[in-house]
């Protein structure tokens, strides 16, 4: 069966979730790189972005994954270890790629609605890092059926907790050093509650200063380093209120599956091989991502695609926290539960391989 016949026989609201996937997945203030998800329930078949796909390829290549609803939530319920990475409730007469479903399916799951989008959006993330983001979220967010929910790990913990706090009007949720969730029953409906609470969330981003080529270059010759591709990424070292704020740690899980855990900066006027062997000494692996103040970032070579509009993403959110605000970051054992799990390690390989 061709791609075309296939998405046709599978109606109207999957193609047109398709559509919506590749437009929101080509807006880094929306998705970066294979990050975000969509969903739709239909006939009891839940379709989902399947694992290190990327929402923006969603019209060049199938990225939806068939997944069995009942028994995928009959799982959830008994908190079964295998609804994480649900392979085992793939519909595998639909699939004959042999996609592997996202590491957040459950999330979709768990939420009755027919359509379920899920964006790590800049704007939201800059609100869901603050200490005091509950309440901020909650004056802007409660009128439209917004929650605002606590940190939990991606995966099984995150959709239980989904599980108990949405109710049956919830339409948004903000899910604190993460992103956002909205819902609906119709793909259009979906992406309009999207546009309207990304509006809402709207904070003005500061301007940064132009990377300094000519020191990064210099910094990087002889090394396994190089500029990073993205003006974003370098707003983070070259504006020093963003990078006052980077300094505090690390905001979501995006950064540490992509880029690592914490941020290392050099030193002012410090080498990047004495930059290197510093953090050697701290017992770091050499960092992907090396911010240089007041110059820019540099990447280390050889890494995935996903890398590059992750720390551009780090960039955006930066830039619309101001260095008064009371930032929340991941504390030490939240970063180590992401940098040492499984299904994450997986992803990262995934990225690797689509490359
Ligand atoms: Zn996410």
């Amino acid at each position: 069966m061709t791609m075309m016949s296939r998405i046709s026989s599978q109606g109207r609201e999957l193609s047109a979730l398709i559509d919506l996937s590749a437009r929101i997945g080509s807006d880094p203030l929306l998705i970066q790189g294979p990050g975000g998800n969509t969903s739709l329930k239909e006939d009891g078949i839940l379709w989902i972005k399947a694992s290190g796909t990327w929402l923006s390829q969603a019209r060049e290549r199938p990225i939806m994954v068939p997944v069995r609803l009942a028994p995928l939530l009959r799982a959830i319920a008994q908190n079964d270890p295998n609804c994480e990475s649900a392979v085992e409730f793939v519909s595998a007469d639909l699939n004959p790629q042999g996609l592997r479903p996202s590491i957040e399916t459950t999330l979709h799951a768990v939420l009755p609605n027919k359509v379920v989008l899920h964006v790590h959006c800049v704007v939201t993330i800059a609100w869901a890092v603050l200490a005091d983001g509950e309440q901020k979220l909650q004056e802007r967010l409660w009128d439209m059926g917004g929650i605002y929910v606590p940190y939990a790990r991606p995966g099984l913990p995150l959709a239980q907790l989904i599980r108990e706090r949405a109710a049956p009007g919830t339409k948004v949720i903000v899910m604190a050093n993460h992103g956002l969730v909205v819902v609906g029953e119709s793909v259009g409906e979906t992406a309009a509650l999207l546009d309207d609470t990304v509006t809402r969330l709207r904070r003005p981003a500061r301007s940064a200063p132009e990377r300094d080529m000519q020191a990064l270059l210099r910094l990087c010759e002889g090394s396994d380093y190089r500029l990073a591709g993205l003006a974003s990424a370098h707003s983070s070292a070259t504006d020093l209120e963003s990078l006052e704020i980077a300094a505090k740690g690390t905001l979501y899980p995006d950064h540490i599956v992509f880029l690592g855990a914490g941020i290392f900066m050099l030193a002012d006027d410090e080498s990047l091989a004495d930059g290197l062997r510093r953090a050697m000494r701290l017992g770091l692996k050499p960092p992907p991502l090396v911010l240089v103040p007041g110059k820019g970032a540099l990447i280390r070579k050889g890494l995935p695609a996903a890398a590059e509009a992750v720390a551009g993403c780090l960039g955006d959110v930066l830039a619309r926290l101001s260095r008064d605000e009371p930032i929340r970051p991941l504390t030490g054992a939240q970063v180590d539960e992401i940098a040492n799990w499984d299904a994450e390690k997986y992803r990262q390989s995934l990225a690797r391989r689509a490359d």
